[in-house]
């Protein structure tokens, strides 16, 4: 089948058939962690959309919207490549008419961890997400265990607004010396690059760790060696549905993440772990 563009949601519409429908939802410049979740969404559903737009509501005004990376046409051969079949790349205009005035709230979990460092943002990802169901209509869509809290409140949001869609959370793709992959890698210099590596060397070193304490400061001392090249935002170990930091008794699942800007990019990366295991 030949890849559809769907430009606006007419087109959009148009390209609608019948079977499952799977939702890939993204900002462009594709890489390898995009192109795990589109498989993913390939063994599932009939029909795999993949949405590609820069969402300015989950920027706010100090951050990079205008300079995030935009390769619109490899990421169209991308998406040929994973048998997508429809692109759905909607206007900034057409999702946001002028006279818009309602949006989603995160709540209180969307503004701890990453929250608290990017006020707004996940308001600004949930509406444009909530939009992009209703337009879609997916069976089921796929998000990268990458932006962990993202996913979090993307399952909260569908439980609370009874949304029937089906979430898959997908493993994190990285570069074979540690380093998560992410769009914004591209602006990492020869430079920068070893600081940024200190991200997931921290977290493995702090899930080889048992007790939160030891997994919380076996991690903070490998990123305070990375030295001044490295700033870290946070380091949270939290429960992976609410991302309330977790006591020293907390039994089962929980995600260790981080933050840190190194030079004008600022990266993030989580692992998950068991704590404290029966
Ligand atoms: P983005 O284009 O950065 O908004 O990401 C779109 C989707 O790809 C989100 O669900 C991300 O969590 C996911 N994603 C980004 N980087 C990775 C990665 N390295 N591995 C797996 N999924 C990822």
């Amino acid at each position: 089948m030949e890849l559809i563009v769907a430009g606006n949601r007419e087109d959009l519409v148009k390209a609608r058939r019948a079977g499952t429908v799977a939702l890939v939802p993204t900002m462009g410049a594709l890489h390898e962690g995009h192109r795990s979740l589109i498989r993913q969404a390939r063994v599932r559903a009939d029909q795999v959309v993949v949405s590609i737009f820069v969402n300015p509501l989950q920027f706010s005004p100090n951050e990079d919207f205008s300079r995030y990376p935009r390769t619109f046409d490899s990421d169209l051969d991308a998406c040929r490549a994973e048998g997508v079949d429809v692109v759905f790349h909607p206007a900034v205009e057409d999702m946001y008419p002028p006279d818009r005035q309602i949006s989603v709230s995160s709540g209180e979990m969307g503004r701890i961890v990453e929250g608290a460092a990017r006020p707004g943002h996940f308001d600004g990802m949930l509406t444009v997400v909530l939009k992009l169901f209703n337009l879609v209509q997916p069976d089921l869509a796929v998000f990268g265990q990458k932006d962990a809290q993202q996913l979090a409140l993307i399952r909260r949001m569908v439980a609370d607004f009874d949304l029937p869609i089906e979430i898959l959370g997908s493993p994190t793709v990285r570069e074979p010396d540690g380093l998560a992959l992410s769009s914004r890698n591209r602006f990492l210099s020869e430079d920068d690059r070893r600081p940024a590596l200190a991200l997931s060397r921290a977290l493995r070193a702090g899930a080889a760790r048992l007790t939160p304490s030891e997994i919380r400061r076996t991690a903070m001392a490998v990123l305070d060696e990375a030295g001044p090249g490295l700033e870290v935002d946070y380091l949270a170990l939290v429960d992976p549905a609410t991302f309330a930091e977790v006591s020293e008794s907390y039994e089962g699942l929980a995600v260790l993440a981080v933050a840190a800007r190194v030079g004008s990019t600022r990266l993030i990366d989580n692992v998950t772990l068991t704590l404290n295991p029966a």
